[in-house]
């Protein structure tokens, strides 16, 4: 067994095409003997986005503190601590934060996602409301 403080384990910058003031801890991975699934945490800035992207695994996501928006190809979904969003697998998806507080999350993902890295979409482009931030 392991047991960590959340806030020990390094934060890293996203640093995929179409992310902005996104960072990710990769709290429990396989560098922890975890051979099935990996927990992230994920926190967005205000104005902060993850790509436009889609892959042929799945995301279960818990939303910790904060608001936002997980966008379903067309549709947009507001969310807000304590929601869980299921991600089907090659489902376009993306999680934008338009408030100005941190919107942070956790990211369940299997590990054969380190295998399969996300197709972003070229749709992800900067909006309006981007671009007064
Ligand atoms: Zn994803």
């Amino acid at each position: 067994m392991k047991v960590k403080q959340c806030g020990r384990v390094e934060q890293q910058t996203v640093l995929m095409k179409g992310a902005r003031g996104c960072t990710v801890r990769w709290l429990i991975s396989e560098c922890d003997g975890a051979r099935n699934f990996a927990m992230r945490q994920f926190e967005l800035a205000p104005g902060g986005h993850t790509p436009l992207h889609t892959h042929p695994y799945e995301h279960e996501v818990y939303i910790l503190e904060g608001e936002g928006v997980v966008v379903e190809g067309d549709e947009e979904h507001r969310v807000k601590a304590g929601d869980v969003v299921f991600v089907c697998p090659d489902e376009v998806h993306q999680f934008r934060n338009p408030t100005p507080r941190f919107f942070k999350f956790l990211c369940l993902v299997p590990n054969e996602a380190m295998q399969q890295p996300p197709a972003t979409k070229a749709e992800c482009q900067v909006t309006a409301a981007d671009r007064k931030q």
